[in-house]
């Protein structure tokens, strides 16, 4: 018999990355009962926690038990009733997963499509919101697959006007650039923990407003027969009792109503990579995100790499390159992993074979780990037989980390 041997990463992919060890001790922690008042307080100041990341004030701030999906899952399924009109904009992989979601929910999806690599013009997406006047708009704020942000702000406030519910999937975003959920109008948002967190996977953490609240609630009441709307035998019941965001805010209120077992090392693990966050600083920390990323591309660029996809709306936290032409793209990332135990991924669909991805996202957001995804790089593809610029890409980044001071730190 063996026990566990973990070996030593630099895990540099857009999710998971490597762990805070301070989430990591925290996560060492003795077992409380879920209804202890020490648990219970560690899961209000968690709620508060979350609603300062998000940047709002809305009284709903919790995570759902699994993974990020598992919270697109809880808000499109508690909000969509069979044959609602849901209109999907898609520029990558999530945008299918969050139309699928969606569709099993039983919505009349509409999709738009952006070519991948590129995100939609927020008026393209307002004129379909006015012609198809769906009851939900569903949009990924960041798309890993494709190294692309959307902008949301004008978006956002075209829903409100039009009384459309705008549900937002920050995965990629949340903690490592900024998203104003009540700035910028977004009436539900979920979040992931692998990823600019650096908290182990296994938590959603989410947030929605009244409207969202109001319309849940209007359902159940309708399931109740508390109200009555239309005479149909149930059919607007919530399929999930685990995804049910009624149970979920009654067992996150103060009521505390039973419901799932909380899984409370993660939620431990999820209070301690908050308060890392909220200690550096919002905008502290998204400084630190822009300026590993401008190393790493500057790095990138110098060994005679192409960074993939329209910079405009270039992702901080991830950064696609196309595969040099000749060169085995999976080859390439197992030496990789094989002799430096540095990881980088590769993507999905239409890119797959095309490009890697690196990630520059929360705890392994930070120089050592920069500079040795692009020493390892360099050397990796010197030894597949591809021409790069060599020593280039440490100068480049060297130039930044020497000359330039990390806005944290200045
Ligand atoms: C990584 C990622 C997810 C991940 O979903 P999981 O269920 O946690 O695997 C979802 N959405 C986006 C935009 C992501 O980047």
């Amino acid at each position: 018999m063996q026990g566990l041997h973990i070996p030593q990463r630099t895990i540099m992919t857009p999710g998971p990355v490597e762990v805070h060890p301070r989430v990591r001790q925290a996560m060492s922690n003795r077992m409380l009962g879920q209804f202890d008042p020490a648990f219970t307080s560690i899961m209000d100041e968690t709620m508060e926690r979350i609603r300062q990341a998000f940047q709002t004030k809305n009284k709903w701030a919790f995570p759902v038990d699994g993974t990020s999906r598992a919270g697109i899952e809880a808000v499109m399924c508690s909000l969509i009733e069979p044959g609602d009109k849901v209109l999907i904009p898609i520029f990558g992989r999530f945008g299918h997963l969050m139309a699928e979601i969606a569709e099993r929910s039983g919505a009349e999806v509409f999709r738009m499509h952006a070519e991948w690599g590129t995100v939609f013009d927020p008026e393209d997406v307002i004129a379909e919101i006015k012609k198809i006047s769906p009851k939900i708009v569903g949009m990924i704020h960041g798309d890993t697959s494709t190294g692309r942000v959307q902008p949301l702000e004008a978006i956002g406030k075209a829903c409100r006007s039009e009384d459309v519910l705008l549900v937002v999937d920050a995965v990629a975003t949340i903690t490592g650039m900024d998203f104003k959920t009540d700035d910028w109008c977004i009436d539900a948002v979920i979040g992931g923990t692998q990823k600019c967190l650096s908290v182990p996977s296994g938590l959603a953490p989410l947030t929605y407003n009244d409207r969202v609240e109001k319309v849940i609630a209007e359902r159940k009441n309708i399931e109740q027969g508390l109200v009555q709307r239309e005479r149909k035998p149930n059919p607007r019941r919530i399929h999930s009792n685990y995804f049910d965001l009624t149970q979920l805010q009654d067992y996150w209120s103060e009521s505390r109503l039973n419901h799932h077992t909380e899984a409370t090392h993660m939620i431990y693990g999820l209070h301690e990579g908050l308060q890392v966050v909220l200690e550096e600083g919002l905008e502290e920390r998204f400084n630190r995100h822009r300026y590993h990323e401008q190393a790493l591309t500057a790095g990138l660029e110098a060994m005679g790499l192409k960074l993939f996809g329209d910079p405009a709306s270039k992702l901080t936290t991830v950064t696609c390159i196309t595969i040099p032409e000749g060169i085995d793209g999976d080859q390439v990332r197992d030496f990789l992993l094989q002799q430096f135990g540095i990881e980088i991924a590769s993507s999905f669909g239409p890119l797959q074979g095309k490009i890697w991805r690196i990630g520059t996202m929360g705890y392994s957001c930070r120089q050592g780990n920069v500079l040795q995804v692009l020493m390892g790089l360099e050397a990796s593809l010197i030894y597949a037989g591809a021409a790069v610029h060599k020593g280039e890409a440490a100068r480049a980044a060297l130039d930044i980390y020497t000359k330039q001071i990390q806005p944290s730190l200045a």
